[in-house]
């Protein structure tokens, strides 16, 4: 089964309201795209490749970056439980409204990306791609994972992940 490395990583590292400062939810408001109660928000800070925002909660030393969308919820609606996803029910993956936010299972969240067509642009090896972006190198810092693991999921070496978490390269990305 392919897994979305987005709800992978969201999984990882979940919400923890007590990181939701008025600073990080300053931050939120002011990327949040925010409209009509009825419209898409469009999120206009970073995204990641698969489109969905993402934000940083925590600085270093113990970075933290998690998806808008669930952010979003989670200050609306509270923590979200382990495991869960939030499933967009206007197919945009980058709105931040949380009226258009749902909670689901991961098993919920592959069928809704089935249905819509979507299920299958994000398969295959093609879809990770050997450039690394910013996003990347953010979500390869804040990681707890293993550096071999993250050196097969990014496709690279476990040496180019260690001098990206030392800070040896992509030294422009804070
Ligand atoms: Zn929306």
């Amino acid at each position: 089964m392919v897994v979305d490395i987005v709800s992978e990583r969201a999984t990882i590292t979940n919400m923890i309201t007590d990181l939701i400062t008025e600073s990080v939810k300053d931050r939120f408001w002011k990327y949040s795209g925010k409209s009509g109660p009825e419209q898409c928000w469009l999120w206009t800070g970073t995204k990641n490749r698969a489109g969905y925002g993402v934000i940083g909660i925590r600085w270093m030393p113990n970075q933290k970056v998690v998806s808008a969308h669930r952010l979003s919820y989670t200050i609306a609606n509270g923590e979200i439980p382990d495991g869960l996803s939030i499933l967009h029910s206007c197919d945009s993956p980058t709105c931040v409204n949380p009226a258009h936010l749902r909670i689901g299972t991961q098993a919920d969240n592959m069928k809704d990306r089935a249905a819509r067509g979507r299920g299958n642009a994000q398969k295959g090896e093609g879809h990770y791609k050997a450039t690394l972006t910013t996003d990347d190198i953010l979500a390869i810092r804040a990681s707890d994972e293993r550096q071999v693991d993250l050196a097969v999921r990014y496709k690279t070496s476990q040496t180019n992940i260690s001098s990206i978490q030392l800070r040896k390269i992509w030294k422009s990305v804070p």
